[in-house]
């Protein structure tokens, strides 16, 4: 009975995103009314896109390309500042708060520092900018003190470092082009520099090629585990751990296929328990069932997007202002063009419903380890009835308990719920990007599409 039940709950979990339908944003002026109308709130957040990397990982899924000249990405800078002030200019009069500014990619790091001050300036012009900015760093960037230092004059007080591992076999297994002391190099001029927050993102369980494959399940173990301790030896506020796995759609998917990279996805959960192990012990607060960190403060590029507000500039980039949904184009000459012209470059959108907003939400929580009425009242949503049903079932598996604030994860909860944003993760960006990149031109758009 407890099992049938423990595998109707797996099987909820780890069911992947449901199809999503968006439809042809319609002209300048009924777009940017429905961004007005639909703000869940004061206090939004800030995504920018750089969408730009010195060479591509095969099993990257997200939507970025090769930087090749400096110039391409001065005029791709000029036009986000453009992009900034079209939005700016249209909710000024709302008197909005910016409570995070984060920037992924692609590779942040590559831009030059002064541009983040430019961005900073161009935001309090029409904002009431309560944040620095965070960004997600290449560690070949910040092997030179001097160039981190500069990025902290320009207002960068965050940082999300892509180490992946201090181990050379597991770096050599993904491609990169670092070296592990690059990455602790890295983490020491950030936190030398000044920076509040260094995260430092760990990959486990990368595909077995080169190296690697070779090593036994505990010897890959073992590799993880002396990874998340350099990390936090060194200084690092928060570890974020990922299983590498290769999504399909992603260039390296071919290589699965042809059967030269082996996927041990059945080994996650042994991950994720050292992984839980490990923060244990060293009395860390598990601020994801992907995170671990010194306190309760997260580094998250994209925390908002789940339930907004969250406004998303350049190519590629996704908004969420808590009840509609907009999306980018995906292609950067596209990108350009369209803000040159004062135009908004959002190429498909969808209404969010309250119901969808509340489903949202207990998402985002469950990722965060628990579930909190108060949460939930103090943005006016209730828990969906299908998610009550749902927690009550995670409660009688043995993966959740109920407490005087909600409901928190047990350790075999934060294990499946691992597995289930893994799937989430790795599919929807694929899927979303393999459909939008083949609207790169938008005098060609179809009506609606479906992302499935
Ligand atoms: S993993 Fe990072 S560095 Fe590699 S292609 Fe993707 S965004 Fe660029």
């Amino acid at each position: 009975m407890l099992d049938s039940g423990v595998l109707r709950v797996h099987r909820l979990l780890r069911r992947g995103p449901a199809p999503v339908r968006f439809f042809r944003v319609g002209s300048g002026g009924s777009h940017v009314e429905s961004v007005r109308g639909t703000l869940a709130g004061r206090g939004v957040g800030i995504y920018i896109h750089m969408p730009y990397c010195r060479s591509t990982c095969l099993f990257c899924p997200y939507f970025r390309g090769v930087l090749r000249d400096r110039g391409e990405l001065e005029t791709y800078l000029e036009a986000l500042l453009r992009e900034v002030e079209l939005y700016g200019r249209a909710l000024e009069d709302l008197d909005l708060d910016v409570v995070e500014l984060h920037v992924g990619g692609g590779t942040p790091s590559l831009v030059p520092p002064r541009f983040y001050r430019e961005l900073r300036g161009k935001l309090s012009e029409f904002f009431n900018l309560r944040s620095g900015v965070g960004i997600e760093v290449n560690p070949e960037d910040f092997r030179n003190p001097q160039l981190v230092e500069e990025f902290y004059a320009c207002g960068v007080d965050e940082v999300s470092i892509g180490v992946q591992s201090f181990d050379a076999r597991v770096l050599r297994s993904i491609g990169r082009k670092h070296g592990p002391e690059d990455g602790a190099r890295a983490v020491e001029n950030s936190l030398r520099a000044g920076f509040r927050w260094v995260n430092v993102d760990l990959m486990f369980l990368t595909p077995s090629i080169r190296g690697y494959a070779e090593l036994s399940l505990d010897e890959k173990l073992r590799a993880f585990r002396r990874d998340l301790g350099k990390a936090v030896e060194l200084g690092a506020h928060q570890v974020t751990y990922y299983a590498t796995v290769v999504p399909k759609g992603s260039p390296g998917y071919r290589l699965v296929e042809m059967g030269r990279v082996n996927q041990e996805v059945d080994s996650v959960d042994r991950f994720v328990e050292e992984a839980l192990d490990f923060a244990e012990d060293r009395g860390l607060h598990l601020t994801r069932v992907y995170s671990a960190s010194r306190g309760s403060y997260e580094y998250a590029t994209v925390n908002l997007e789940m339930v907004g507000p969250l406004l998303g500039f350049g190519a590629g980039a996704w908004s969420n202002t808590g009840y509609y949904q907009y999306v980018n184009v995906h292609d950067v000459g596209s990108y350009v063009e369209l803000v040159r012209e004062g135009r908004y470059p959002a190429i498909y959108s969808r209404g969010l419903s309250r119901s969808s907003r509340a489903w949202r939400l207990l998402f985002d929580q469950l990722s965060a380890t628990a579930v909190r009425y108060d949460t939930f009242n103090s943005l006016g949503l209730g828990i969906p009835l299908g998610g009550r049903v749902l927690l009550n079932l995670m409660v009688l598996a043995g993966l959740a308990r109920r407490t005087s604030y909600g409901y928190r994860l047990t350790r075999r909860g934060i294990v499946e719920v691992y597995k289930s944003v893994m799937n989430y993760v790795v599919e929807l960006p694929v899927k979303a990007t393999e459909v939008l990149r083949r609207y790169g031109n938008p005098a060609n758009l179809p009506e609606e599409v479906l992302i499935e």
